[in-house]
């Protein structure tokens, strides 16, 4: 699962390689939010702009897409494997 080391989120990610379309609007850093569950799977994956196929490969590896913590900004994220 993701955690932010500087404000230790572990719900609410955007990923950096998926810039977004338009920098300003919202506010937005990223064009793919990424919304984890508290045992760290991927509940569902918002889409900002962002294309399908990478929505798709985002579910398959998230530990390479979501590397930025949208509580804080830091991109200070670090994966852990805790699963059941
Ligand atoms: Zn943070």
């Amino acid at each position: 699962m993701p955690y932010c080391k500087e404000c230790a989120n572990t719900r609410l990610f955007g990923s950096s390689k998926v810039p977004p379309v338009a920098p300003t609007a919202n506010g937005c850093v990223s064009a793919m939010l990424g919304h984890f569950r508290e045992d760290g799977q991927i509940e569902s994956i918002s889409s900002v702009g962002a294309d399908k196929k990478t929505l798709i490969a985002a579910r398959v590896s998230p530990e390479e897409y979501f590397d930025l913590c949208l509580s804080c900004y830091s991109q200070e994220i670090v994966w852990t494997q805790q699963r059941e």
